[in-house]
């Protein structure tokens, strides 16, 4: 095998059809790839896009067509074999063969691997009626519905990203809300305690009883979900919960294949993972050059990007080390909450424009004299002229100089 596919033959296998997937499938016939290429998706649906899951889709705002991210006509169009509601089981280098759940085999002369993740959940939950997790397009609706089914008492467990875009999808729905988070702050441990404390009052004037410091004991109920009982004694009655505490890589088919698997699936600067085998997306960790740290990063920008890359990577081996600057954007009430960069909760904080108090402000992260990052509270325009500067491996004082 070489290290890149002819682009005139061949054939190319990618196992996830989300948003990595459908960009890498769309990034081979731009670049000129003939051969075939099947797009392997284990769930029933088209690709769509997850952010308006947790907003527009949750609110009520959206039917769920509008999250399409391709039509099998634009598909067909491209020459893209989509098989749905097919999981990949097993991958075998040797032979270049997958085994699909169903016992059926599929041969590949390059593979892309963008399976993402899925739902961490509350062990001992998983089959009472009224606990959700959201991460699909089938989580979302029944979500809903149970919102749509008059419910008075919705907990949220975990005060991450999930959990804070469905509080406030929630609130905005009028339906009453308990946040349960295990720090001191929502999202603390990205943005540290000051910038984490912002969140937090966010919530709190927006109608949240945002309970932070405590863990979750039991989830109590029989048939459906009455009420949970936290770490400090106290009982929450809740008609739903929502738990969001993170995320697993689907990498458990890929066990015994040689590749290295630790916390996703390992890959060089490129995105490559074996000769002709590249990953991309959630399920992708890599050595980020730019910041001379190994990352798998769980944002939409960095899936959209890295499915591009990694099929270019597939099909020349001298391609650039994928370096980017990450980014993402977070909406909760009226507010457009975006970080470019990669900071740490210690890192030097300096608010650079607008004030903490009015919740429209952009503040830069700063480490050993270097930007590392820039946060924005509805301040779109800062945070991508700062994102520049990280880019540029500008240094702390620069940036507080620059003038945008
Ligand atoms: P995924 O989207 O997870 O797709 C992987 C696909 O692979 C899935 O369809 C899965 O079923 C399939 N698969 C898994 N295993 C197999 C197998 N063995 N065989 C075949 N198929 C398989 N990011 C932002 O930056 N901003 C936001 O506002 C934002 N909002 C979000 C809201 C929600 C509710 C969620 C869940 C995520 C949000 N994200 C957001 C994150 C963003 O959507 C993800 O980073 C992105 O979807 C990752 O894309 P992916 O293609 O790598 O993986
Ligand atoms: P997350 O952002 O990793 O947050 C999980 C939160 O739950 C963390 O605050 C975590 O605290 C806490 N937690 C972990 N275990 C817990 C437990 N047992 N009990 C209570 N709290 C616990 O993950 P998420 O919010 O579940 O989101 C899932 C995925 O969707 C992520 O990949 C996320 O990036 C993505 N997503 C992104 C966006 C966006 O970019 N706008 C929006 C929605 C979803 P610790 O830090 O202490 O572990």
């Amino acid at each position: 095998m070489t290290e890149s596919l002819n682009l005139s033959s061949g054939s190319v296998v990618i196992v996830g059809a989300s948003l990595a997937g459908l960009n890498a499938a769309e990034a081979l016939r731009r670049a000129g790839f003939e051969g075939q290429i099947t797009l392997l998706g284990e769930e029933p649906h088209l690709p769509y896009d997850r952010p308006p899951l947790s907003k527009q889709v949750l609110a009520g705002d959206w039917e769920p067509e509008r999250t399409a991210l391709s039509d099998a006509e634009e598909l067909a169009a491209d020459s893209i074999d989509i098989r749905l509601g097919e999981k990949a089981a097993a991958l075998d280098l040797v032979s270049r063969r997958l085994t699909l759940e169903n016992g059926e085999t599929l041969d590949f002369d390059g593979l892309v691997i963008a399976t993402g993740a899925r739902c961490r959940t509350l062990t001992g939950t998983e089959n009472l009626a009224g606990v959700h997790v959201l991460r699909s397009l089938d989580d979302c609706l029944a979500l809903r519905a149970d919102f749509e089914a008059s419910p008075q008492r919705v907990v949220v467990v975990g005060a991450g990203f999930i959990g804070a875009e469905v509080a406030a999808t929630a609130r905005g729905r009028g339906l009453q809300v308990t946040m349960v988070e295990a720090l001191a702050n929502p999202l603390s441990r990205v943005l540290g305690d000051e910038m984490g404390s912002v969140c937090a009052e966010m919530h709190r004037d927006h109608g949240v009883d945002l309970r932070t410091g405590v863990g979750v004991d039991a989830v109590v109920g029989t048939d459906r979900v009455q009420s949970v009982v936290l770490s400090d004694g106290s009982s929450v009655d809740a008609d739903v919960v929502v738990v969001g505490i993170g995320v697993i890589p689907n990498t458990e088919w890929l066990h015994g294949s040689g590749l290295t698997l630790d916390d996703g699936v390992v890959c060089d600067a490129t995105c490559s993972a074996a000769p002709g085998v590249v990953a991309a997306g959630d399920v992708a960790r890599w050595p980020n050059e730019l910041f001379g740290e190994m990352m798998r990063v769980e944002h939409w920008d960095n899936a959209a990007a890295q499915g591009t890359h990694a099929a270019r990577r597939l099909l020349d081996e001298s391609v650039e080390p994928f370096a980017p600057v990450p980014w993402f954007w977070s909406d909760q009430y009226d507010r457009k909450i975006q970080l470019a960069g990669r900071v740490r909760p210690d890192d030097e904080i300096q608010v650079v424009t607008g004030s903490l108090q009015e919740r429209r402000f952009a503040a830069i992260y700063g480490r050993a004299g270097r930007i590392t990052g820039v946060l924005g509270f509805n301040r779109p325009r800062h945070v991508m002229r700062y994102r520049a500067l990280i880019a540029q491996q500008a240094s702390f004082e620069e940036a507080l100089a620059a003038e945008f």
